[in-house]
């Protein structure tokens, strides 16, 4: 048998086909066509089988990487689902919105001089494939443990929780101010990078497997920490970052100038076919009007991209650093450029203008001084630089902190850091209150889906500990029962 791996010398990097940018522009699908069954198994070959395989060690959740490849490469493709599968809750959605550039492909050792291995494409073809197949099987448990634990936030640090505890024989509750599943899945992340079919079919997975969904349930408002607690053995909160960060800058309360996540949410609202009056009457709707977006991170990629799609005359990013110093994921970027957003970089907004409604931006320019403590260049304002920019709606994606949650909550024994993160004892993922637990972005900060995913299952390892040790098990057995999971 021909040699199946290995064959990064002879096979060239080739991603799945990329449809073009005047064609994808015209809706909201996917921007890439899945990889044909071929060209994954070459693509897969092309891992030459390190020893130390830097790609598993920049993946946050540790996966496999060489050993679905390898099978992937043999036509053995139940099998690498099986290993993907093993370490990640949700291997076809990282596939699609991991940043693979700055994770696991970004540190491939084949990269220099030949190109990573598409180790995100894989992923998603064997997941995919997976799911055609019927592979795909839910969480059921082989027993009931008749402990229940309650989860608050159904975004991808939640339901990996849900999922790994519901597996254990716990009944779970999960309760969502949303009224669909998935959080910034389904709110946040366009379309264009996630179809929502592919976040709703998990969901799916979920609900038939016994966990129950309370949607349109907000804590803080529906009840208190403490009525949730009451109501089960341990609680984890999963509720994910909301409190838009923002420039105090004069013209902030024009009318058009808006936040990241309103104009997002609106849009994947229409998307799903929801009624968004503030779309229908133009308020959030791009279409033939001028564009700016604040702001240099994912969250404004999805914006100026979203805006393209929605039929916008012209679309500016602003941002105040250069683009060799952007948070945001190069890949992104060059998508974005491809569809005809124009970066203006080192630029940064000093005042919205306009009469009710915003006309211009008046900007100055920025260059980059001296590094400060962290390394990053601090950014100077150059004198005599402001100019305007003209615009019919300001998009404001500067970023996301947390909301106050012990307050929020009623529950002021909650300890949380000095950014307002919820504060745990990392060791055991437990919060200052007995039987609360926390995992995602409400306790890294604004992260990644594959980080959320790694803090939910490392969440409900502990989790299972700690009911153990409720439930009055052996407590000599537990690390060996924990261990052994
Ligand atoms: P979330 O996904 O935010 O879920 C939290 C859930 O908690 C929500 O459903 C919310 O409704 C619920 N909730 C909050 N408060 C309450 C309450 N009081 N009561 C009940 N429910 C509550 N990451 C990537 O890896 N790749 C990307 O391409 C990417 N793109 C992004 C684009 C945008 C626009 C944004 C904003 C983020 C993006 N991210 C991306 C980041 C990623 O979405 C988050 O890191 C991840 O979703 C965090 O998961 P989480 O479960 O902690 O929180
Ligand atoms: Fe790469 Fe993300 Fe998949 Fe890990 S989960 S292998 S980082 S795409
Ligand atoms: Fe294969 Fe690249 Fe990972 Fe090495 S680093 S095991 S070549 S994917």
């Amino acid at each position: 048998m021909a040699n199946r791996v290995l064959r990064f010398i002879d096979v060239a990097q080739q991603m799945p086909e990329k449809r073009a940018a005047a064609e994808r522009t015209r809706d909201f699908d996917e921007i890439y066509r899945q990889l044909v069954e071929e060209h994954a198994h070459e693509q897969a070959g092309r891992c030459s089988q390190c020893g130390v395989p830097f790609c598993q060690i920049h993946c946050p959740l540790g996966n496999n990487i060489p050993d679905w490849l390898l099978m992937t490469a043999e036509g053995r493709l139940e099998e690498a689902y099986e290993i993907a599968s093993a370490t990640n809750n949700m291997p076809e959605i990282c596939g699609r919105i991991c940043p693979q550039d700055r994770l696991c492909e970004g540190n491939c050792v084949i990269e220099k001089g030949f190109e990573s291995v598409t180790i995100g494409a894989v992923e998603k073809y064997i997941t995919d494939s997976a799911w055609e197949n019927g592979w795909v099987k839910g969480p059921t448990p082989r027993s009931e443990r008749g402990q229940s634990v309650g989860i608050i936030g159904a975004g991808p640090a939640g339901l990996a929780a849900a999922e790994e505890l519901r597996r254990r024989g716990y009944s779970i509750h999960v309760y969502d101010r949303y009224d669909r599943i998935g959080g910034l899945l389904v709110y946040g992340i366009p379309n264009f990078k996630l179809e929502k079919q592919v976040v709703a079919r998990r969901a799916k997975l979920l609900a038939d497997a016994g966990i129950q969904f309370h949607l349109n349930f907000e804590v803080g408002r529906d009840a208190t920490l403490a009525e949730l607690s009451a109501r089960h053995h341990a609680i984890l909160i999963a509720t994910g970052v909301y409190k838009a960060r923002d420039i105090a800058v004069p013209g902030a309360g024009l009318g058009n100038v808006v936040q990241a996540m309103t104009y997002l949410a609106a849009s994947n609202r229409m998307s799903l076919g929801d009624p968004v009056p503030d779309f229908e009457s133009g308020a959030l709707d791009a279409k033939g009007k001028d564009v700016v977006v604040v702001g240099g991170g994912d969250t404004a990629m999805d914006c100026v991209r979203t805006a393209v799609r929605q039929g916008a005359k012209s679309v500016k990013c602003l941002y105040r650093r250069d683009r060799r110093n952007m948070p945001g994921s190069m890949r992104e970027v060059a998508y974005a450029e491809e569809e005809g957003v124009e970066f203006v970089w080192l630029t940064a907004p000093e005042a919205y203008l306009g009469d009710g409604d915003v006309r211009a931006v008046r900007a100055v320019r920025i260059r980059l001084g001296a590094p400060d403590a962290t390394g990053r260049q601090a950014p100077e304002i150059v004198e005599r630089s402001s100019h305007e920019v003209a615009t019919d709606i300001v998009i404001k994606a500067l970023g996301f902190d947390p909301e106050d949650i012990p307050g929020q909550f009623s529950e002021p024994n909650l300890g949380v850091t000095r950014w307002g993160t919820v504060r745990l004892d990392h060791r055991t993922m437990m919060t200052s209150v007995d039987g609360v637990f926390a995992a995602g972005d409400i306790v890294r900060g604004a992260s990644l889906v594959v980080w959320a995913i790694r803090d939910g299952r490392d969440a409900a390892a502990q989790m299972h500990i700690y009911l153990q040790a409720q439930a009055g098990a052996d407590a000599d057995r537990l690390p060996a029962v924990a261990a052994a999971e």
